[in-house]
């Protein structure tokens, strides 16, 4: 059967004859390195997708989750709680600036970060909350303000697959000191690589703008030690471009969510929470543990359906970042590693992808894997 089935792949960046030309004007301009297209990238992302707060452009999300925690002082002797379920460029950030990432769970209807384990997971050392907007799901950030005020504690978003999601009608990436973007291709938007940080407070973007850029505000009178994250003009035009149809991809990523969760049997879909916007980085499902790996496989050859796990193996159980977490139990994380599948909801879905999907799926699901 699926022999002649197009494959439907998890994901699918838009990249067209626009982002092409974009760049080919900034090629012929002979000015390729950071200058114009990410002064208007940056005053563009700020209007439409951050509220008006402060955006600074860099080379990738990791680097504004770096840089961000940099300029909020975060280092050597500080603790930063994080989920543990997520990609390990969260808890990289956090380890690379010399503090140590203190991995929580989750909670289970949503994938993101649970108020209650952030706050047990408190010592006199932590400095900050990092949760993260799984799957373009949007964290219990009210809960993370009170946690935050009530212990004295910084609050920085993990907004990477985020772009225009919203808890209570605000933004994600405006409730912290910092949130932090991606375009990698994947991501609900693409500069080709590319990360944005964004801030409500002026300082925090002046140092992110400085630490881009070898700690310089202005030519070599270099005031702190920085790095080379600085993005080019040529992934801003191409970024500039793709903003410009980010409404118009989330809407289609929802109503493709919208048609799986009305259509799908026997497993479980995502539900939103109460007052939040999802923008369907992925729409992941749950199936019997177990069962898993079987169900992808069988998605793959029997209805060429693509589907991808995120993530199977938690942050605290990888080889590179166990060592901050010797014997830790997180049973909703390990239970959710074990789970979950992301099915294809990217924008340039067909109805009869969405029916062959649902085909594939519910087939599945009916046969036990
Ligand atoms: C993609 C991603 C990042 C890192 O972004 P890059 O642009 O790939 O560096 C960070 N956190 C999460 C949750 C991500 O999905």
């Amino acid at each position: 059967m699926s022999n002649d089935l197009a494959f439907i792949p998890p994901a699918k960046p838009i990249i067209g004859e626009e982002e092409v030309e974009a760049v080919s004007a900034v090629l012929r301009s002979g000015m390729v390195a950071q200058g114009p297209q990410v002064a208007a990238f940056e005053e563009e992302f700020s209007e439409q997708v951050a509220d008006g707060a402060f955006s600074v452009a860099v080379n990738s999300g990791t680097s504004a989750l770096h840089l961000g925690l940099l300029a909020a002082d975060i280092g050597p002797g500080d603790e930063v709680i994080v989920p543990s379920f997520t990609f390990a460029a969260t808890a990289n950030s956090v380890a690379i600036t010399g503090a140590t990432p203190v991995f929580v769970d989750i909670e289970p209807d949503y994938f993101c970060m649970d108020p209650a384990a952030a706050e047990a997971a408190i010592t006199e050392r932590t400095r900050a909350i990092m949760p993260v907007h799984l799957y373009g799901h949007p964290a219990n950030m009210p809960a993370f303000e009170e946690l935050a005020s009530k212990h004295g504690l910084a609050l920085f978003e993990d907004a990477a697959q985020a772009h225009d999601a919203s808890l209570d009608g605000q933004k994600t990436g405006t409730f912290g000191i910092f949130g932090a973007f991606s375009f990698y291709p994947t991501k609900n938007m693409t500069a080709g690589e590319g990360g944005m940080v964004t801030t409500g407070s002026e300082e925090i973007a002046r140092r992110v703008r400085i630490l881009r850029n070898q700690g310089m505000a202005k030519q070599y009178a270099n005031e702190m030690v920085g790095v080379n994250n600085r993005m080019t003009d040529i992934n801003a035009a191409i970024g500039r471009t793709q903003l410009t149809h980010l409404a118009e991809w989330t809407a289609k990523r929802q109503s493709n969510a919208a048609f799986l969760n009305e259509n799908l049997e026997g497993v479980i879909v995502p539900p939103v929470a109460e007052g939040a916007v999802h923008v369907y980085h992925q729409y992941t499902i749950r199936v019997p543990e177990g069962d898993r790996d079987a169900f992808v496989g069988a998605l793959r050859e029997k209805f060429n359906v693509g589907s991808g796990v995120y993530y199977p193996i938690p942050n605290h159980r990888l080889p590179s970042l166990a060592h901050f977490a010797p014997g830790l139990d997180l049973p909703q994380t390990e239970k959710a590693a074990k789970e979950v599948i992301s099915l294809p909801v990217h924008p340039s879905l067909s109805q009869t992808d969405l029916d062959r999907i649902v085909e594939a799926v519910n087939t599945v699901a009916k046969a036990g894997a």
